[in-house]
């Protein structure tokens, strides 16, 4: 049996900007979300943890991180509208051709990438903090594995539906708001040959990145959303089928998107 014990590596961005300025933020977060993120992440042999902020050189993601990354995990709020386009489209090509999985955590889902990725307005309804409870509704899928049915986060932001996503193919966690709203909290959705999953907790002057459930779903998440193990690689085109291809290859007539016909690519004689 073939095995492959590959690292997964995991790029943690933050924007890093409300931990830099906002003292309850700062409390919580000293190092930043994705610090903290990154800690607990670490301590698990199978990832490389990578830090990557809006202020960092290149937004934090130069082409050599970007692929380098085998799962993007995503945090913003206020400066959405910083992150340049030509970088989201070249997230959203690596999660497509099932390079990279993507975790959208909080209010990235009014980001660029998670916009762009699932093809929505990512709106929804908030408002002030407050209890929430968290309801595990899919307990067999891998990214519930350790988590309780249900959970209590002492204080988390509002987030309420309706939540203008597509259809979830797995909705996985719903919450409950003492203001008596619902949120669909923790769902995936499978694009292209790709992986995301968006989690509702973790406004940034609330503690919930320190809460050992959460820590739990975003852990299970990069093992759900990290690219499976391929065998070929999924071309950013609709390939033609063509005959001939090597002859056509050796005579310069060959455009790039041209493919062999299957019973050539296995093989098969007539
Ligand atoms: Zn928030």
């Amino acid at each position: 049996m073939e095995t492959t014990e590959r690292k997964i590596r995991v790029t943690l961005w933050n924007e890093f900007r409300h931990e830099k300025t906002n003292e309850a933020a700062k409390a919580l977060y000293p190092e930043g979300i994705h610090a903290c993120i990154g800690k607990y992440l670490a301590q698990f042999p199978q990832f490389e943890i990578k830090l990557a902020a809006l202020d960092d050189p290149d937004q934090g993601l130069p082409d050599e991180v970007l692929n380098a990354t085998d799962v993007l995990i995503w945090w913003g709020h206020m400066a959405h509208g910083e992150v340049n386009d030509a970088l989201v489209t070249k997230i959203q090509r690596r999660v497509y051709l099932g390079k990279m999985g993507f975790i959208a955590l909080h209010s990235a889902h009014h980001s660029k990438p998670f916009r762009a990725i699932v093809g929505t307005t990512g709106n929804l309804t908030w408002g002030r903090e407050q209890r929430e409870i968290m309801w595990n509704l899919l307990p067999s899928h891998p990214i519930a594995a350790g988590v309780p049915k249900n959970f209590l986060i002492e204080e988390e932001e509002l987030y309420a539906e309706p939540f203008f996503i597509p259809q979830p193919n797995e909705l996985i966690f719903g919450s409950w708001y003492e203001d008596g709203y619902i949120f669909r909290a923790g769902m995936t959705f499978l694009r292209d040959a790709g992986r995301i999953f968006y989690f509702q907790p973790g406004h940034e002057t609330c503690p919930s990145f320190h809460n050992p459930h959460v820590l739990r779903v975003i852990k299970n998440a990069v093992l759900w959303t990290a690219p499976s193990e391929e065998k070929y690689e999924y071309r950013d085109e609709c390939p033609h089928v063509v005959q001939n291809l090597a002859e056509r290859i050796a005579a310069g007539k060959a455009k790039s998107n041209m493919t062999d016909p299957v019973f050539t690519e296995l093989g098969i004689k007539d």
